[in-house]
């Protein structure tokens, strides 16, 4: 996954800790050699090599529960959400290397391998068709939650209860730090002049995730494309967005802050409200104004004055 992943942890002694800390690693780096998309001989890059050959492919356990995770995303996010979403991140990586938008006719192509209705789960016998030539699964957008989710599971396991995980700016919490009811996190901020003041959650057995351009962008005549795309354009996102979402698990909250991005605040706010213990804070800058919107729900994570 290309990032470093952090546990914090209360535990009775020192070696105790580090076993189970040890442990968690462990789960993490088995996960990462699954979903990796940089390694070509992952589990993943080998089944996209398998796409338009018009067979099922068995798949670990760990592809299947991610993969069906996804594949409810994008059917409740219609479509905004999909991991089929590879080969326009692909041209829109080369894009950030070069700082030229790409090319309209490679974009084209690259949307008829792309939809999430060319991913079949056979759940018989648990393997995966992909249906389109050229498909490349990109678990940029969930892969992480999912792994930080199986962590806290290891730590739990190993009666670590007192914990935090967290990878790239997304991260789950168990139960909070002794004295305390929950473990306070600071919403990140828009990378603006003058930003408003920073806030924070106080949360307890939950996950928060953010998405987001501000660290991965590029920017073409003047103009700020995202790292997350449209999957229906095949264009980056231009709206300055940064999305928070609060989730019962780090798998549902990293695939819903991605979604939310995609859909914007009105249709966003709908996928929260139907979604059991979320919240969501967005804010975003799509021309000079800064425009905020919250779920229901988020202000009983934030922290009281
Ligand atoms: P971050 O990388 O900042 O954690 P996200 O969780 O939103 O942010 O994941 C973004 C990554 O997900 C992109 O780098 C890309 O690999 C992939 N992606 C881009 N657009 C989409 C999309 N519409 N649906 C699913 N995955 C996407
Ligand atoms: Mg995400």
């Amino acid at each position: 996954m290309g990032l470093p992943f952090r546990i914090v942890l209360y535990a009775a002694d020192e070696p105790h800790a580090g076993a189970a800390a040890a442990a968690a690693f462990h789960r993490i780096r088995q996960l990462n050699d699954i979903f990796s998309d940089y390694d070509d001989e992952s589990e993943l890059s080998r089944l996209s090599r398998t796409s338009g050959q018009g067979r099922p492919v068995p798949v670990s356990e760990d592809l299947r529960k991610v993969l069906r995770h996804a594949q409810e995303m994008s059917e409740r996010s219609e479509g905004a959400f999909d991991v089929t979403v590879g080969p326009l991140v692909n041209l829109w990586r080369r894009a950030r290397r070069q700082k030229q938008l790409p090319d309209p006719t490679l974009l084209a192509e690259a949307l008829k391998s792309v939809g999430y209705r060319h991913v079949r789960l056979n759940p018989g016998n648990h393997a995966v068709e992909l249906l389109a030539p050229k498909m490349r699964l990109d678990l940029g957008a969930i892969a992480k939650g999912y792994a930080i989710d199986e962590a806290l599971k290891v730590l739990r396991k190993q009666g670590v209860t007192r914990v935090l995980v967290s990878g790239g700016g997304d991260l789950a919490v168990a139960d909070p730090p002794p004295g305390s009811k929950g473990w306070r996190i600071e919403i990140a901020p828009l990378d603006i002049p003058n930003p408003p003041p920073a806030r924070f959650v106080l949360i307890a057995n939950r996950a928060l995730a953010t998405s987001g351009d501000v660290f991965q962008h590029v920017e073409i005549n003047g103009v700020r494309y995202s790292h997350i795309v449209d999957p229906r354009t095949g264009i980056g996102l231009t709206d300055h967005s940064l999305v928070t979402v609060i989730a019962r698990d780090c798998t549902t909250a990293d695939a819903l802050a991605t979604a939310v991005s995609v859909l914007g605040p009105k249709a966003g706010l709908k996928l929260i409200e139907t979604t059991k213990g979320a919240a969501t804070h967005i804010t975003r800058k799509p021309n000079s104004q800064i425009e905020t919107a919250e779920s229901s729900r988020f202000v009983r994570y934030c922290e009281q004055d």
